[in-house]
């Protein structure tokens, strides 16, 4: 009996607390598990994005370059969406990633110029993705590869861990020394920046991605000084070694530009098939690993972004080569190619911005991260097709040289100019005058609209305004080591390059 009682005593006790347990395996615990394991989409396409440094759109075959040998891009326009007009926001890597990356105009994200790191407190393209279960995978390269703020959000960084990345960042000293950018033609082969080098990371990235939907970025560099293709491609071009000026960075480039060394016919068109050739050859690398994921079928469903981050003057102004210093519209417009199977293959001849890839992406996922504030436009409706009626009045593209103080905005027809030591404006009539030769003196029958004026001086204010604060530029010998070889790191003349 006393035992029976004791049970009946117990009994209730233990069955009172069941329907918790109960009610915790089935109402809290997924809960919690939600919270902890990022949201994995099952059926979302996977995104792949090609950056290309220092690439000119006018310098492919697929932008109308009769010279051009970039076979791929052209036969991945015919199946694209091709943006004939693109304009990023600074003529810079760092800041042109950095407004690419997070959807956000400079004087937001703080990114200004090269010596600018990426603050982690942005809420990056791969960050937010991550946060909704892709996989992150980035192949990137140059002064990007130096961990200032683009590999936040990767889970493999240059084939790296995150937790490995976190490591080598944390101890700066322990980093081997970089490849120099400024060598010879044989040892620069060895670089890890050229596009040979690059195409095999990537697919060695791909052949052990970690599962799907996954977001890779694959960086090229190659288009950037110095110009020193492969002999193959310089045989393309007739322009065998040897035969007078190199055009390595930064000393001749720099002297020519500085001294305003006038280049003989033969030099310019050598400068001109430098650069060509070294177009061609990341072409010929990047078909490469074209046909890799073609062959791995992960083209087919995936959203795939082909962009460069700036372009290049080529001596049409002031005798300068490079970019960095001008906001003339060679080094601003850049070329945009959109894939995904569902959007039919055209050409779009409104403007658009580096800034509105971001917003692009997240609208074909119909995604709306909190915290997330962005200054571009969703391009879905070009991709789609539905242009003529939504995108009348294109909005303007901002852009920013802040080595040189200057700023621009342009619309599909104005470029205004302004620089921070002047009170004038230089005015562009970009329908009669595309390369910028003659500032208008005189507007004799149309102006342009005062909004856009008025939006170049609110921009202006808010780049006087905005606090950097002396951790955000502090920079490693490495990053100076490197810019310096670029010519990044030297002293602006005051004309500069506009
Ligand atoms: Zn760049």
């Amino acid at each position: 009996m006393s035992k029976t009682t004791k049970k009946n005593k117990s009994s209730p006790r233990k069955l009172s607390y069941y329907p918790l347990y109960v009610f915790f395996i089935l109402m809290i615990a997924p809960l919690l598990v939600m919270t902890l394991v990022p949201k994995r989409p099952l059926h979302y396409p996977n995104i792949i994005l090609f950056t290309v440094d220092t690439l000119r759109a006018d310098r492919l075959g697929a932008y109308g370059h009769d010279r051009a040998r970039t076979a791929h891009l052209d036969f991945f326009s015919k199946k694209a969406t091709t943006f004939s007009t693109v304009i990023t926001a600074a003529p810079e890597t760092l800041p042109a990633h950095a407004t690419l990356f997070t959807g956000r105009y400079p004087w937001r994200h703080h990114c200004l110029d090269n010596q600018y790191p990426l603050r982690y407190s942005e809420h990056t393209l791969s960050e937010i993705l991550r946060s909704y279960g892709y996989r992150t995978i980035a192949i990137s390269n140059a002064i990007m590869s130096l961990y200032r703020g683009f590999e936040q959000g990767f889970e493999m960084f240059n084939g790296k861990s995150e937790a490995q990345v976190n490591k080598e960042r944390n101890k700066k000293t322990t980093r081997k020394p970089h490849v120099k950018i400024k060598v010879t033609s044989n040892e620069q082969r060895n670089d890890p920046s050229r596009a040979t080098l690059t195409t095999k990371r990537a697919i060695q990235a791909c052949e052990s991605l970690p599962g799907t939907p996954f977001f890779l970025w694959v960086h090229y560099w190659d288009p950037h000084s110095p110009y020193n293709p492969p002999d193959i491609y310089r045989k393309w071009f007739d322009c065998p070694s040897g035969t007078g000026r190199e055009f390595l960075f930064p000393d001749e480039m720099q002297a020519i530009h500085r001294q305003k060394i006038e280049l003989t016919d033969i030099e310019k068109t050598k400068l001109s098939a430098l650069y060509d050739g070294d177009v061609a050859y990341f072409d010929a690398e990047w078909g490469r690993l074209m046909r890799f994921l073609a062959a791995r079928q992960l083209l087919s469903d995936s959203l795939l972004i082909f962009i460069g981050d700036h372009g290049e003057s080529l001596y049409e102004h002031n005798h300068y080569i490079g970019h960095g210093l001008s906001i003339k519209n060679t080094v601003l417009t850049i070329p945009l190619l959109v894939f995904q199977k569902r959007f039919p293959a055209h050409i779009i001849n409104h403007q658009v911005k580096i800034a509105d890839i971001v917003p692009t992406i997240l609208d074909f996922l119909a995604l709306k991260p909190e915290k997330v504030s962005l200054d571009g436009e969703s391009l879905l409706n070009f991709l789609n097709e539905f242009t003529t009626r939504k995108h009348v009045d294109t909005p303007a593209a901002l852009s920013r040289a802040h080595l040189t103080g200057s700023t621009s905005i342009q619309n599909e027809r104005w470029k205004i100019i302004s620089r921070d030591d002047q009170e004038t404006f230089t005015f562009h009539d970009l329908a009669i005058d595309p390369l910028e030769q003659n500032p208008i003196i005189d507007f004799p029958e149309e102006r342009p609209p005062p909004r856009l004026i008025n939006a170049l001086k609110q921009w202006k204010r808010n780049f006087k305004v905005i606090d950097i604060k002396k951790s955000e530029t502090q920079n490693d010998e490495q990053l100076l080591e490197m810019l310096r070889d670029l010519g990044y790191i030297d002293e602006y003349p005051a004309e500069a390059a506009n």
